[in-house]
């Protein structure tokens, strides 16, 4: 079964809770730059710092910030038997930087979480009730989706032309997605 896996998928697509429930599925490690950026953000380091003005407004990260972070983690030993990279690449040069950190060891698949983007927007309004992460108010949440359609939704079509891309229907019960994701790795 596929190992090196990217994950895409707008935001509130539940991709971060796929990714999870894969991971254990796999017994291989995701990395989310997200989840990085909030943990450096918590602790009030000099990373945290200096990205918590684009989180918090909704933007992305500089690449070359977001780049080295993510190549540091993927020189990590725990790697070796392969990774899910949550919220890595979100723009074509992310993609081609990605791909230069492989180098010899390729991703197998991207898995694309499809939704609807106006159900998504609710999803992030309740989780925003329950995890209070600073990014999740409605205006900022509208902004997310939109650099989401202007950087990241042309990686779809990127991973797809390189016969990589999973598409998979992310709407419905979190079991249900889980159980098709992992069929679709299966079969890919
Ligand atoms: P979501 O997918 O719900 O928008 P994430 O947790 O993946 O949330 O990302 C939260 C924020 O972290 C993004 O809006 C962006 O500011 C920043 N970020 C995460 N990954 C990247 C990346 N690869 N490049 C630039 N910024 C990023």
């Amino acid at each position: 079964m596929s190992r090196r896996l990217v994950v895409l998928g707008a935001p509130g697509a539940g991709k971060g809770t796929q990714a999870a429930r894969i991971s254990e599925h796999l017994g291989i490690p995701t990395i989310s730059t997200g989840a990085l950026f909030r943990s450096h953000m918590a602790a009030r380091d000099e990373l945290g710092t200096l990205v918590a003005g684009y989180i918090d407004a909704g933007n992305l990260v500089p690449d070359e910030v977001t780049t080295r972070m993510v190549a540091e983690r993927l020189a990590e030993p725990d790697v070796v038997e392969g990774f899910i990279l949550d919220g890595y690449p979100r723009n074509l040069a992310q993609a081609e930087q990605l791909d230069v950190m492989l180098a010899d060891r390729p991703l197998d698949a991207v898995v694309e979480f499809v939704v609807d983007t106006e159900a998504v927007v609710e999803r992030l309004l309740r989780r925003a009730e329950i995890e209070g992460r600073s990014d999740d108010t409605a205006d900022v949440i509208r902004h997310r989706i939109e650099v989401y359609h202007e950087n990241t939704a042309p990686l779809v079509d990127h991973y797809r032309g390189r016969g990589l891309l999973l598409e998979v229907d992310a709407m419905g019960q979190i079991d249900d997605v889980t159980e098709r994701t992992l069929a679709a790795l299966e079969n890919a």
